[in-house]
């Protein structure tokens, strides 16, 4: 078959291959789990969390206000002073070590619930967000007891309380970058998951209860923004690690400014993806695909605004659509499905207005011809051609499938146009030159810069932004700093 009879589409389809579900255990309703226990929240209140991919209830969620904050602050303050900041470090690790273990023993049914709870594709969820996690805790718990080797001479000690808050994009995986580099250095923990992805936060309280973490070192409250803001409040609580969009960052940046609480912001993305003549185009299209429409573009540093040099510019859009008429937009829970379901309902109206801003600013939009589900919330997988760079669909973070083109002549031109942009989070560049690799990667203002790949995550390997991407580090050695003083 010739590429231009691909881009029409497919007239076959892969037979289901569901994931099971029947191994995994949920309950109907979820309390908030504070000092060790689950316990009823404050407010008396719970909300619905739902299956996006079905718009069925799964479970309800409690709702904590700022009295249930305060409950899991102090929990976590008493269990610092008493018993964590005191443990010899060995000790501490070895609880770690245990979450490692655990989430690794439980993985298939983290995964689906991930999948079922989030959207994504149990692809992704089974196969990177879980395992992910699981290295997470096995990467800091092997630094617990090596903090005076990891920082010689500086006497690196623990802060006290951490509030962490979380997106709803990786929720597991969100979670044990921020637990695990906490507990590691002895610090206490309040977290907060979003509010329409709880439910893996919330196995990982039971998991830490299964594990006997001693009771208030690891807290997981679940609500909404208010009880996120409260967090931030609290006079106990000593850092903020926040992953999550620029406007809440700001927000929470205002709400401490004249306290000596220390923060992480990890905030939105707008990543360059950026294609020389000389790249290996069919590799650079995989890398594309891999790094705009897996996971729905719901990747804070998914590479959303493709740079291809003009030459070759035809060629890469044609394979690209070609590509894209082969990934299959259906139920998360199908081993066969690239893209899942968008996340909300709130979501995916975000999403559709930017394609209609797209259209209104003159773009010419690519979708794949497959149908979508009719029943749940998705999203075509989508490109816009011929973009600028004043197109808000350039300069905006869609958080969505949905990729712009702009082209290029010079490595000068693209530097310019990829970093003007008031995020700075990732980028990836293609080429076969290694020369001109590192003439980018000192060049572009991101965190991270992918080369000849895309999307590649590692424990041992901080990621963090630039600009309004937000600021500190996680993952590596790096991501123990923001959790001591020295
Ligand atoms: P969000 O609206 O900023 O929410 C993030 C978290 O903050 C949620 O738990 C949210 O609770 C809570 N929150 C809301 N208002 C708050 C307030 N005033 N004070 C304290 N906490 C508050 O972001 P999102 O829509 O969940 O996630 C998408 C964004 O996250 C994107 O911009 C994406 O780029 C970014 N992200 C960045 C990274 C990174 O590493 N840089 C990674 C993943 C995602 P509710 O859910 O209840 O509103
Ligand atoms: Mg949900």
């Amino acid at each position: 078959m010739k590429t231009e009879d691909i881009t029409t589409g497919f007239d076959w389809k892969y037979a289901p291959a569901p994931e099971a579900k029947d191994h995994i255990k949920l309950k109907t309703q979820y309390d908030l789990f504070i000092n060790g226990k689950f316990v009823k929240p404050n407010s008396k209140k719970y909300f619905d969390t739902v299956n996006p991919s079905t718009e069925e209830k799964i479970a309800s969620i409690a709702q904590a206000n700022a009295k249930d904050v305060d409950s899991a602050v102090t929990a976590a303050k008493t269990a610092y002073d008493k018993t964590w900041k005191k443990m010899p470090a060995k000790e501490r690790a070895k609880y770690i070590f245990r979450i490692a273990r655990v989430i690794q023993e439980r993985a298939r049914e983290l995964g689906v619930i991930e999948s079922m709870d989030g959207g994504k594709p149990i692809r992704e969820s089974r196969d990177f967000d879980v395992p992910t996690a699981a290295n997470h805790f096995f990467y800091y718990a092997g630094w617990a007891d090596k903090l005076d080797y990891a920082f010689p001479n500086r006497k690196p000690e623990s802060l006290g309380v951490a509030a962490q808050i979380i997106p709803w994009n990786f929720p597991l995986l969100m979670a044990a970058w921020k637990i695990a580099p906490a507990l590691a250095t002895g610090n206490t923990v309040v977290l907060k998951p979003a509010e329409s992805t709880s439910l893996t936060a919330l196995k990982l309280a039971e998991i830490i209860q299964e594990c006997d973490l001693p009771p208030g070192v690891v807290n997981i409250i679940t609500g909404f923004g208010d009880a996120g803001a409260a967090m931030v409040a609290h006079p106990l609580v000593n850092k903020i690690a926040f992953t999550g969009s620029t406007d809440v960052g700001k927000i929470i940046q205002k709400a401490i400014a004249g306290t000596n609480k220390k923060a992480t912001l990890e905030l939105g993305g707008k990543a360059a993806n950026i294609i020389f003549d000389d790249a290996p185009i069919n590799q650079a299209v995989e890398g594309i695909v891999n790094g705009i429409f897996f996971n729905q573009g719901h990747v804070c540093c998914a590479g959303s605004r493709l740079f291809v040099q003009e030459n070759v510019a035809e060629e890469v859009i044609q394979k690209l659509k070609a590509r894209m008429q082969t990934l299959i937009v259906g139920d998360p829970l199908d081993k066969n499905t690239d893209i899942g379901a968008i996340n909300s309902k709130e979501q995916l109206d975000k999403i559709n207005e930017y394609l209609k801003i797209g259209v209104k600013e003159g773009l010419e939009l690519f979708q794949t011809s497959a149908a979508v589900p009719k029943k749940g919330f998705y999203c075509k997988p989508t490109l816009f051609i011929g973009a600028a760079q004043s197109n808000r669909v350039v300069q905006e973070e869609i958080f969505g499938p949905v990729l712009t083109i702009q082209t290029f002549r010079t490595i000068e031109e693209v530097i310019e146009k990829a970093n003007n942009i008031p995020y700075g989070l990732s980028a990836g560049v293609w080429t076969d030159k290694g020369s001109k690799i590192f003439n980018l990667t000192t060049k572009l203002r991101a965190g991270v810069i992918w080369a000849n790949t895309y999307n590649k995550f590692d424990p041992t390997s901080p990621f963090g932004g630039y600009k309004e991407s937000g600021f500190g580090r996680e993952g590596g050695l790096h991501g123990l700093m923001p959790y001591l003083k020295f």
